[in-house]
């Protein structure tokens, strides 16, 4: 089996997976509660979609 002629240091291991950390993204904002959503999604607190309201939600009062 081949062997590397020098392994990598710990310095050189952390400096290339100082990129691979994972960001949020993607996401926008309500138009109507300013909560955070996915994009191109109705809303699943308040059900609005481009600032008309699309599907009703039950708030826990209702139930
Ligand atoms: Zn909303």
């Amino acid at each position: 089996m081949a062997v590397p002629r020098s392994r990598s240091s710990n310095s050189k291991k952390n400096s290339r997976s100082a990129n691979s950390a994972l960001k949020a993204k993607g996401l926008s904002t309500c138009s109507n509660c300013n909560k955070t959503k996915m994009p191109h999604t109705v809303c699943p607190f308040c059900g609005f979609y481009a600032k008309k309201s699309v599907i009703a939600i039950k708030s826990e009062t209702e139930k």
